[in-house]
């Protein structure tokens, strides 16, 4: 399964053109410590060589937690005006895999609301 992938994106503040890595699949039972990186605001977050600023990296991203059977899939805060395109596609994909139906399957739009989720899943 592809964890990281290949992204390319320009940085907010002076605008150069970044290649990195990022998370595809934040998997809490395989990487523990996603959560925390969640919660601390340090999950993809991408320092720009040129201007030194720090920014978080808006790619789409899957977060998923066997244990708790959670299956979320976190879309760009951006997207969120196609919401009802995204999840009549998701929804069509999820027939042909026919994927687990124990899982608890959510989308999410901006990476706020998965860490207000998790923040009452802790409590
Ligand atoms: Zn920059």
């Amino acid at each position: 399964m592809l964890i990281k992938k290949e992204h390319f994106f320009k940085c907010p503040s002076c605008g150069v053109n970044i290649q990195k890595e990022l998370w595809n699949i934040a998997d809490a039972r395989l990487f523990p410590d996603v959560n925390k990186e969640i919660l601390d605001g340090k999950f993809n977050i991408v320092l720009c060589s040129k201007c030194k600023v720090e920014f978080y990296a808006e790619v789409p991203f899957v977060y998923q937690d066997v244990n708790k059977k959670l299956f979320i899939t976190v879309f760009p805060e951006i997207m969120k005006k196609d919401e009802f395109k995204i999840r009549k596609q998701l929804n069509s994909v999820k027939d042909e895999k026919n994927l687990n139906k124990d899982l608890k399957d959510m989308i999410f739009f901006g990476i706020g609301s998965l860490v207000e989720f998790l923040k009452l899943l802790e409590k």
